[in-house]
């Protein structure tokens, strides 16, 4: 039998709080449940975001609260290769496109195309991308591109789609025990064209997690709730780059006393700010309802 390969995925991009711990501790009981394997990766593609200092903040948080993985921990920044690699297979089939239009410019188009009220928007709440690009002739794309235009890649929900063919779902657990599961349809179309990789680096959040997923032979994803309709445009790319699909689980996220979800600037919440106050590894674990 293979062993059952658990990951816990931050992004060194703000300080951990009690719901990364939630998800950590969740990820390393189930894999001794299983008497299977946790990794750690270290998602930081978003250069300037990401520092050391805050990587370094993760380790130290993870210690203090005893978690235990396994070394070397893959730094998706030092893999851009691999990512590119992958991206070149897109490119090559025709399923993703350069993308010359950024943040604000999608923002005016919208705005002046009079549609603005009734503008589709992703699960995430963002407006989907103008189908403009996918018309640009050949030879006015390879000029924008020869001129330095920056562009970032973004996937041909259509074609994408329809080379996947009807029915694409994943395997959801229905609590923590992972003794249940039902199928869920993946519908990523609500994604609309995503960006698969970016303006700076050859790569998308959603390109290298399922890149590292299948590299890694994750075979259960554990993560929180508000990923869990972006497990739609993740099962779409493994489909597309022949991976196989791993088993989900997406848990509840803990929320902060104002009952939203907690955000990496809430201070009280924090691992490192409550470590200062007094707080001790069990008390996190029982805040977050794992004794
Ligand atoms: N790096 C992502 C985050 O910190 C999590 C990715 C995942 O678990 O798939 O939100």
């Amino acid at each position: 039998m293979t062993l059952l390969t658990f990951r816990f995925a931050p992004s060194p991009n703000g300080a951990l709080h009690l719901g990364h711990a939630y998800s950590a501790l969740l990820n390393q009981k189930l894999a001794r449940t299983a008497g299977g394997r946790l990794l750690l990766r270290i998602e930081d593609i978003d250069t300037a975001r990401c520092t050391p200092e805050l990587e370094a903040g993760i380790y130290r948080d993870l210690e203090w609260l005893g978690l235990e993985w396994e070394r070397p921990v893959r730094r998706q920044s030092g893999h851009f290769a691999d990512y590119a690699g992958l991206l070149d297979r897109l490119v090559q089939e025709g399923l993703v496109y350069p993308a010359f239009m950024s943040r604000g410019e999608i923002r005016a188009f919208i705005a002046d195309s009079g549609k603005a009220a009734s503008w589709p928007r992703d699960p995430d709440g963002a407006p989907l991308y103008p189908a403009v690009d996918k018309a640009l002739p050949d030879k006015e794309r390879q000029r924008r591109i020869a001129d330095g235009a920056p562009f970032s890649w973004r996937l041909d929900m259509r074609a994408a789609t329809a080379r996947a063919g009807e029915g694409l779902c994943w395997t959801e657990f229905t609590d923590e025990t992972l003794s249940a599961s039902r199928q869920v349809e993946a519908q990523p179309q609500a994604w609309g064209d995503v960006v698969i990789a970016r303006r700076d680096v050859p790569t998308s959040y959603h390109l290298a997690v399922v890149a590292d997923d299948a590299l890694q032979g994750i075979s259960h994803v554990v993560r929180g709730m508000d990923l869990y309709r972006a497990t739609g445009v993740q099962r779409l790319l493994q489909e597309l780059l022949g991976f196989p699909a791993p088993r989900h689980f997406h848990h509840r996220l803990i929320l902060g006393p104002d009952g939203r979800k907690l955000s990496k600037s809430f201070r009280d919440t924090g691992l490192a700010a409550l470590r200062e106050a007094g707080a001790t590894p069990g008390d996190v674990r029982r805040a977050v309802g794992l004794e």
